[in-house]
């Protein structure tokens, strides 16, 4: 070596070794990878590649899988075809050209003090680099048999020596990899960092939690989770980290409804004369599950602070009349109410059903919608007025409109000052199927200083456990049974639509309507999927040329799909064929078969959404459910929906086969994926809860500040 390399690498170890004493002293989670010893950097553009930025990033880039490499045989007992884990001297090794050009062969001979055998490499001689003959070293691979031979192919190897070996004879973690970036290497900095810092990761938890719910330090869970000595130790190390996301979670959850609790609101006594005079007046008698939601939701808009509250109810289950309860109580006491739903259609039926119940009661009901600048009110007992879009407002302002109804977006957003809605004294906002309304948009439409009580509706069933955890700042209510006399809709699942088209055929002709559904709106050589636009191109030309059929999907403008519906509703074609659009629930009581392509494509709380669509009226209805899967979850998935009509029912085997993905979209919650798999398991999620609850309101203030970062991030997602 010459002097000027000498001097080059001497440099370059001081350096090294001034940022490790750096690292030692100070490190902490935010410590930039590039102050990390032994990342160069290659590595950490590779890195970033990866979204690892800092150690932080480093130590909770946790593994994907594990590979079991624990068991360490001797070669006289290995077993053929099977991963095995062997230590032993090398006896020779050396590098053979194969026959066919470029291929690499290293043949290597190991033995222990009970046998040898042959190892080989394929495409791998930079192993003749790091393994020499007279080494010590630990396997772990497939034993293979051959024509002439045992041997052991490409195993993971390194030599042994007085530090713990981290790729073979143990579990061994195996992470997303990147190109330049491999397992192998991640374990090794790994480790090399965690045996520098590892007692110096400071906890995030406070003591008593962990000690309370028997948790592992983070320090542990940091060690366990990478380098676990048995399963046993992955569960524990999963298990902290689970717990303390949903900790903070469940402490955000607490949060948010305290400070809504120190809002005001306008407390509304429950009238019962009313109600029982309202109720006397259905024609029909409530179910106890409604009786008891509507008494919740009376009670909380009793109290001084504002009602959040959220009421859960399958398709069919009657909101509706929940909804009319609370509306009507707060109408008798001289405040008005809002009524948002997601589309036009929605808000139009909502008015009818609202005019309908509440005809007797004289109360001002108006409907603002979005088009044509027509607007109805009605000082009841006969028929509904138009009156311009001013009027209505004005009125509105005046305290004159007991219960508006219209769309989010009309009574939230409108763009100019003089079409902006203003309650004179506005009690309760309830919303239909739209799960979030933040407390500013409360505020602004609620009374000064005040905010109105808030009743969410939503027929999503979302499985308990993830209810609490994601709208954990909700109180629930739940509507879990449907009123008496529903009939069951016959559901069954087809390989091929024939037997569905003779069933629609026929219905057709006794005067039904049909949905079909499919996976896709354009068909698309690379999938097999059926597409809205073929299916209703082969529906019309061949299989029914003689019936009417629409289609509808998201590509189209929302007039055109709200007059699709419009139509539809008005019976004015038979079959509809679209994509998952027609979710929302729109009531078309005279469909009676809804057919689902690709039903394996959907989740099961969507596909119960469908199946919603029909057996809204007096007649039999029908599903069918088409796929060509025959993989055992998709089997498994599709036979519940034949067996269980409970959408909630259903949306606990999803979250179960599936995860939580179908439920919460994209929007992962800032949490890996072992632990949004984990949010099926509701003693874990009761005990984040209650720990949350032992420390709330907060004072430790590490805590605190972690709980701050937490939302920020939770907004910035
Ligand atoms: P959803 O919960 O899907 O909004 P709706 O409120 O639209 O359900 O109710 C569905 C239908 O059931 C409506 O026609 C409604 O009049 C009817 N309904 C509601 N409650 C009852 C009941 N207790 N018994 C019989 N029919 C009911
Ligand atoms: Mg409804």
């Amino acid at each position: 070596m010459s002097k000027a390399l000498i001097v080059q690498w001497i440099e370059y170890k001081l350096a090294e070794l001034k940022i490790e004493v750096r690292l030692l002293l100070r490190a902490h989670m935010k410590t930039p990878i590039e102050n990390i010893p032994g990342i160069g950097n290659a590595y950490q553009k590779r890195l970033k590649k990866l979204k690892i930025r800092t150690l932080g990033d480093f130590l909770y880039n946790f593994p994907r899988d594990y590979k079991d490499f624990s068991k360490i045989s001797k070669i006289k007992n290995i077993k053929i075809n099977e991963i095995n884990s062997i230590a032993g001297k090398i006896v020779s090794i050396e590098e053979e050209k194969s026959s066919r050009k470029k291929m690499s062969l290293v043949k290597c001979l190991i033995e222990d003090d009970t046998a040898s055998i042959e190892v080989i490499w394929f495409n791998q001689p930079y192993i003749l680099k790091s393994l020499k003959v007279g080494d010590e070293v630990m396997l772990s691979g497939k034993i293979s048999i051959n024509r002439y031979s045992v041997q052991m192919t490409s195993p993971a190897f390194e030599k042994i020596s007085l530090k713990e070996n981290i790729h073979t004879g143990r579990i061994v973690p195996i992470y997303s990899e990147t190109k330049g970036i491999t397992s192998k290497w991640i374990r090794y900095v790994l480790r090399t960092i965690l045996d520098k810092i590892k007692s110096r990761i400071p906890e995030t938890l406070p003591e008593e939690i962990i000690k309370k719910y028997n948790l592992l330090t983070l320090s542990e869970a940091i060690e366990k989770i990478h380098f676990p000595d048995k399963t046993e130790d992955v569960v524990q190390a999963q298990r902290r980290f689970v717990f303390e996301q949903l900790f903070l979670i469940s402490l955000l959850n607490l949060k948010k409804r305290d400070e809504l609790r120190k809002e005001e609101a306008p407390s509304i006594p429950i009238n019962l004369p009313v109600i029982k005079r309202f109720i006397n007046s259905l024609p029909f008698n409530l179910t106890p599950a409604q009786k008891k939601c509507s008494w919740q939701a009376m009670k909380d808009m009793e109290r001084s602070f504002p009602m959040n509250r959220l009421l859960q109810g399958d398709v069919g289950s009657g909101k509706t009349v929940v909804s009319a309860i609370a509306a009507i109580n707060t109408v008798k006491a001289k405040k008005q109410v809002v009524l948002m739903a997601p589309t036009e259609i929605l808000t139009k039926q909502h008015f009818k059903t609202f005019f309908e119940l509440l005809k007797n009661f004289n109360i001002n009901i108006g409907l603002l919608t979005g088009k044509e600048d027509i607007y109805y009110s009605k000082k009841l007992k006969s028929d509904t007025i138009e009156i311009s879009r001013k009027k209505l407002l004005e009125k509105t302002e005046k305290g004159e409109i007991d219960i508006l109804i219209g769309t989010q977006a009309l009574i939230t957003q409108t763009k100019t000052k003089e079409n902006k809605v203003k309650f004179n004294n506005l009690g309760l906002i309830i919303i239909d199927e739209q799960h979030r309304f933040g407390v500013k948009q409360r505020a602004t439409l609620s009374p000064k200083n005040k905010i109105a009580h808030l009743l969410s509706m939503t027929a999503t069933p979302i499985p308990r456990t993830l209810t609490l955890t994601i709208w954990g700042d909700l109180d629930l209510s739940i509507i879990d049974t449907l009123p008496k006399g529903r009939k069951k809709i016959e559901t069954e699942i087809i390989e091929n639509e024939s037997k569905a088209y003779s069933l629609i055929k026929k219905e057709i002709k006794k005067g039904r309507q049909a949905f079909v559904i499919c996976p896709r709106i354009e068909s698309d050589e690379e999938s097999p999927l059926k597409s809205v636009i073929d299916e209703h191109e082969k529906l019309s030309k061949v299989v029914f040329p003689d019936l009417k059929i629409e289609m509808l999907h998201g590509k189209m403008k929302p007039k055109e799909k709200e007059k699709i519906m419009k139509d539809f509703k008005n019976k004015k074609f038979d079959i509809l064929v679209s994509t998952s659009v027609v979710e929302v629930g729109i009531d078309i009581p005279n469909a009676t078969v809804m057919m689902i392509e690709g039903a394996d494509r959907f989740g099961l709380a969507q596909l119960h959404q469908f199946r919603g669509r029909v057996g809204r009226g007096k007649n039999q209805s029908y599903c069918f459910l088409l796929t060509e899967s025959k993989s055992k979850t998709t089997i498994e998935r599709m036979k519940a929906m034949t067996k269980y009509d409970s959408g909630f029912k259903l949306s606990e085997i999803d979250l179960r086969l599936r995860g939580p993905g179908d439920f919460l979209g994209k929007r992962q919650w800032g949490m890996p994926d072992f632990v949004m798999s984990s949010l099926n398991n509701l003693e874990i999620i009761r005990e984040a809860r209650s720990a949350s609850e032992d420390v709330y309101p907060v004072s430790n203030e590490r805590l605190k500040k972690r709980l701050e970062a937490f939302e920020e991030k939770l907004h910035l997602e």
